[in-house]
């Protein structure tokens, strides 16, 4: 039989607000959502008194394999280029050192890096790993191809006439130079700047380059957090055609905040736009231009969600406070991810899935398998590893 919770008494985010009701998660979907839903002989009761529910976040923009790595750099640089050469000169060992821990366990720090950020879809650049597929924590965004950049990409001719209409990412203008400033004009000769195309970064785009963008349909990933790192500058977000989407994105923690709240909370304090627009920006924006089906919560939707507590009686505030500490649960397709210890009881058993117990900020919580072994295989070659600052600690299971 099919798991079957109800998440009664909730304030749950419908159509850009939230309403006070319950929802009923059947397998791995919402089945129902309601004003007075009763629970059913098969229910599994979660009482959540007023607790918010957002849909689970999308960070449409992450490196999965290279957070491991600290900032690196030694800013500020004029552009990326400047930057890569940079960090592969100064280094040298430490790169070295971080890419002996194994591609599969750099991986999993990736996807648990993003479930502390209570992101269960992630839009990774680079290839699309075979370990994606079997039994990886987070869902992967998978139909898209990708470019690293105009400068970088050795593969640059070839890509830009395949990939069809699948979506096609790119790192452009990153920068505050002419080089920056002239990518967008290069994609566009290149016949590279299309309806599909999703370009990421943008801090050296110009009011015309804008226009551009507009005109062709495409969206943009912004990353706060690497941007102001790397240049102490950023995209031009608030002069921006409104028409543009754009989608938020933590990048990796070689430059971006470890957690997508502080890239969220860094938007806020660029731009001061208010928190019902920066929710769109890590849920429906990015599901619209990159074509997921998650991103919102309606019945028959995957039950992908965020689950939080209410502390100032505005949840839209308390949405833009939040850390991983106070994660009170977070589902993928109906299981959860991450919760509160003393929901363990409720909420695990019921799949295949394990887990285990650690403390974050202080308060306990469990966690899916296997954060435990990869945090000490890790740390058996990275001993100073220290979840990129998360005030993580593993407790005896
Ligand atoms: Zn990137």
């Amino acid at each position: 039989m099919r798991t079957s919770f109800l998440l009664s008494n909730a304030r749950v985010f419908l159509d850009g607000r939230f309403e006070s009701c319950s929802l009923r998660i059947v397998g791995s979907r919402v089945q129902e959502i309601g004003p007075s839903l009763c629970p059913n002989g098969n229910d599994i009761l979660l009482p959540l008194e007023g607790a918010c529910i957002v849909p689970g976040l999308i960070n449409s923009h992450d490196h999965l394999e290279l957070n491991l790595f600290s900032r690196l750099g030694d800013p500020p640089y004029s552009n990326y280029v400047e930057w890569g050469n940079d960090i592969r000169a100064r280094h040298k060992e430490q790169i070295r050192h971080v890419m002996r821990v194994s591609l599969r366990l750099r991986l999993l720090w990736g996807a648990y890096k993003n479930i502390l950020s209570g992101v269960t879809t992630v839009v990774h650049h680079n290839p699309y790993y075979l370990y994606f597929y079997f039994g990886f924590p987070i869902a992967v965004y998978r139909n898209y191809s990708w470019i690293h950049s105009l400068s970088f990409d050795p593969r640059l001719q070839k890509k830009l006439k395949s990939g069809g209409r699948k979506v096609r990412i790119i790192h452009l203008a990153e920068g505050v130079d002419s080089l920056a400033r002239g990518e967008l004009a290069r994609l566009q000769e290149l016949g590279g700047l299309q309806s599909n195309t999703v370009l990421v970064h943008g801090v050296g785009l110009s009011p015309d380059d804008c226009l551009q963008i507009e005109r062709s349909g495409a969206g943009l990933v912004w990353c706060p957090g690497s941007n102001m790192f790397l240049f102490n500058r950023t995209a031009p977000i608030a002069s921006m055609p409104a028409s543009i989407p754009v989608a938020l994105g933590t990048d990796s923690t070689l430059t971006g905040h470890t957690s997508l709240f502080d890239e969220l909370r860094e938007a806020r304090r660029l731009t001061h736009r208010d928190a019902d627009r920066l929710l769109g920006m890590v849920t429906s924006i990015p599901a619209r231009m990159f074509g997921m089906a998650s991103g919102k919560i309606t019945e028959g939707a995957t039950a992908d969600l965020l689950v939080f507590d209410q502390e100032s009686g505005e949840p839209f505030s308390d949405f833009l406070n939040l850390d991983a500490g106070k994660i009170k649960v977070l589902f993928k397709a109906g299981l959860p991810l991450l919760g509160e210890e003393g929901l363990k009881p409720l909420l695990t058993g019921h799949g295949r899935r394990a887990y285990e117990r650690i403390a974050v900020g202080g308060r306990r919580k469990f966690i899916a398998s296997p954060f435990g072994s990869m945090a000490r295989r890790i740390k058996a070659i990275l001993p100073s590893f220290n979840f990129n600052g998360l005030p993580l600690k593993l407790e005896e299971n």
